[in-house]
């Protein structure tokens, strides 16, 4: 899992008005996307501003400490808005989506009466439904069980929404939900067991993308490289198989996946990582401490020494790879030596980005349960070292890229009038003056300057 990140979605000028609020992960951001793409055939557009939302839904993420009582913070203020809009004569109404709603279902209405909504990651294929009970007189609708449906089928049946763009770099998950059970994630509850899509779902997807304009695909899963969906004849089929299939898609020209576990990442993924021009040199390969006990407490399914030789393998067949992880440090039990272990991990495999985390108390995990939690300022202390350690390593793998050339696909509008951003095959953020080249371009860049967060680049004429 990554980053935290809170975006709102932004399709504009339609009927009514929808304001999404996404918190967490991609797969998030996906989800919300594709909230939009169900609201736009019943008339919404996108807002980011709440104020002029006829529904406003909150998509959350649980994998934070006090993340529901954030939820409940923010429903507080959406309550206020909600008030003035009725007292105005225009009407809203407040749902809230993804982990917490599944987490907490019932009680979120009991708390908070405002909210109108409720319904967890599986069930948003439902939402015209569920707004049509509301309209038909409904207080409230509450959808936290698991669907026996799959809530693909309903997003991408010839009936169902079109898949629209957002931009030129576009998520598509893949895989759902995690059989693994680390000790510490939420997950498994709230997402709830693997499922893989089929793969002839997944290519219809990205054909819709690459008609909207998308040039590079980021394929999501909470474990992506157990992808094991069927193909139209019915065989399984591999993460490494089903990125091969989609690179012959005319109009892909970049792919990615995340998050992978250590477990599921064979041979035949690496080789595909090492041989498919598409597929970026870029993995996301989190392994979160160094202590085979605390890997052992948090379940993962693997040592320290196995990741190592993991990684070496890795990158025996892909020497340039640009190694992304995530860490958790001061989980429970965690001693000064364990720690240290961790460290000793990050500098022997060193990480061209990663991200690290206090471990905090999901509720419902087997983690919460443990009395030997460790106290807070030695989990501060632990993290600060860890990340001066991450921070430094990045600026090193960025400082290597000094001088060097490559593909960018151009993304977004910089801060500066003509400046451009676009994303390196290894993910790094690159800023070019580009005044005659267009978003959505993939242009040939010399690195001028590094930082630890960024490049420069000027456009190589070809
Ligand atoms: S592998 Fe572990 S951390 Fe990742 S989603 Fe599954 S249970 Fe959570």
């Amino acid at each position: 899992m990554s980053d935290p990140a809170v975006k709102t979605a932004s399709i504009k000028n339609t009927a009514k008005k929808v304001f999404i609020k996404t918190y967490g992960c991609q797969m998030n951001v996906y989800d919300s996307e594709r909230m939009n793409d169900v609201l736009v055939p019943l008339g919404y557009g996108a807002t980011d501003r709440p104020e002029d939302a006829d529904l406003i839904i909150l998509n959350t993420c649980h994998i934070r400490e006090k993340a529901a009582e954030k939820v409940y913070s923010d429903i507080g203020r959406l309550k206020i808005i909600k008030q003035k809009r009725h007292d105005a004569g225009q009407d809203s109404l407040i749902a809230v989506a993804g982990c917490v709603a599944q987490a907490e279902g019932q009680e979120i209405i009991r708390r908070a009466r405002a909210v109108d909504m409720v319904f967890g990651p599986q069930t948003y294929h439902r939402l015209p439904d569920m707004l049509k009970k509301i309209a038909d007189g409904s207080k409230s609708v509450i959808e936290t069980e698991f669907p026996t449906e799959d809530k693909f089928d309903g997003l991408t049946s010839k009936a169902g929404p079109k898949r629209l763009s957002h931009g030129v770099a576009a998520f598509v998950t893949v895989q759902e939900g995690c059989d693994k059970f680390c000790a510490f994630c939420v997950v498994p509850f709230t997402r709830g067991a693997e499922f893989s899509r089929p793969v002839s779902q997944i290519e219809d997807e990205v054909h819709q993308l690459v008609k909207a304009g998308v040039r590079e695909f980021t394929l999501l899963g909470q474990n992506v490289n157990a992808y094991h969906g069927a193909d139209p004849l019915g065989n399984l089929v591999s993460l490494g198989a089903l990125l091969d299939r989609l690179e012959k898609i005319d109009g892909v020209d970049r792919l990615r996946f995340t998050t992978s576990h250590p477990r599921d990442m064979d041979d035949a993924l690496i080789e595909t990582l090492a041989k498919n021009k598409a597929v970026m040199p870029y993995l996301h390969l989190p392994v979160q401490a160094g202590s085979d006990s605390v890997l052992k407490a948090m379940n993962r399914q693997h040592s320290a020494k196995e990741y190592i030789d993991l990684i070496a393998k890795v990158r025996r067949a892909i020497p340039h790879l640009a190694l992304s992880g995530d860490f958790i440090v001061g989980f429970p039990g965690e001693t000064d030596e364990d720690f240290e272990q961790t460290m000793a991990l990050v500098r022997e495999v060193t990480y061209a980005q990663a991200y690290s985390f206090k471990y905090s108390i999901r509720p419902g995990t087997k983690a919460g349960d443990i009395k030997d939690q460790v106290p807070e300022e030695i989990k501060s202390a632990r993290l600060a070292r860890l990340q001066e350690l991450l921070l430094e390593q990045q600026l090193t793998f960025n400082e290597k890229s000094l001088n060097q050339e490559f593909d960018l696909l151009l993304e977004r509008q910089g801060r500066q009038d003509g400046q451009l951003i676009g994303r390196s095959p290894y993910l790094q953020a690159v800023h070019i003056e580009a005044k005659d080249h267009k978003i959505g371009e993939i242009v040939r860049v010399h690195v001028d300057k590094v930082g630890p967060r960024s490049l420069s680049a000027h456009i190589i004429e070809q």
